[in-house]
């Protein structure tokens, strides 16, 4: 054998090494760690790529009411060094479904629908804090990074050509998984309680979306509400200050109609 030939199966065994390390140490530690040190940067990029949900949907609301999201966003972010990370882009969707989820790259989108349910802004802040915490913790980075290795996600990508439909119906009802919920409520009540807005928002509406039964398809994975109260406990209210006037919240809950 020459010895161009033997460098080049020694880089292969290498690379074969390499390649098989990574997959064990995915296997053992799981993929979270890794997705959590990919810079935000290059999830916003990909999400300019991949835009699920069409503009179309979004409602465009009156001046007073964009300066109201605002308002709110500007109380729960940034509250911190870790913040500076991450942003946030809310958008209210012109839907009557009681909803809310979040997209890569920061994008969270609540239905017109929840804020028609919501009886306080306290309550809005509660979802909202729990979306962004799915941001935060990586979860939505996580969730698409194991679609696309999916079969279904492969076929996309090495298949022929895909439409955006396509694309959109694999990103569709990315459900996460119980200990994600469990954490991004954990995230929430952590940032209620920095923001000095009353948890009791957040209780308040999980806990009568339960008692409801009709469970939003976005709560059905939570946690039962023994163990929310539970964790609720871990974040007792300090001094709070309320998010909105009852003026104001008026007119914020019509957004979109
Ligand atoms: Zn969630």
């Amino acid at each position: 054998m020459t010895e161009t030939a033997d460098k080049a199966s020694y880089i292969k065994g290498l690379a074969w090494l390499l390649l098989g390390t990574g997959v064990a140490v995915v296997l053992a530690f799981g993929i979270a760690p890794f997705v959590r040190a990919v810079p935000f940067g290059w999830e916003r990029s990909l999400a300019q790529v991949i835009q699920p949900v069409p503009p179309a949907d979004v409602c465009a609301g009156t001046f007073q009411q964009r300066a109201l999201l605002k308002k709110l966003m500007g109380r729960l972010y940034p509250l911190d060094k870790n913040d500076s990370r991450f942003s946030f882009d809310v958008h209210i969707l012109n839907s009557a479904q009681v909803n809310a989820f979040a997209e890569l790259g920061g994008e969270i989108f609540i239905d017109k629908g929840l804020l028609q349910k919501a009886r306080s802004p306290e309550e809005v802040a509660g979802v909202l804090a729990h979306e962004m915490s799915h941001v935060s913790r990586r979860h939505i980075l996580e969730g698409f990074l194991v679609r696309v290795m999916t079969f279904q996600g492969l076929q996309l990508i090495f298949g022929p050509s895909v439409s955006n439909a396509q694309w959109a119906a694999l990103f569709m009802n990315m459900g996460f998984t119980r200990s994600q919920e469990a954490e991004a409520d954990r995230g929430a009540l952590e940032r209620l309680q920095k923001a000095h807005i009353d948890n009791r928002g957040f209780e308040a509406f999980f806990e009568r979306m339960a008692r409801s039964g009709s469970m939003p398809e976005f709560l059905s994975d939570h946690p039962s509400n023994e163990s929310r109260l539970e964790m609720i406990k871990e974040f007792p209210n300090g001094y709070t200050r309320p998010v909105m006037s009852d003026e104001e919240w008026k007119v914020f809950k019509a957004y979109c109609r």
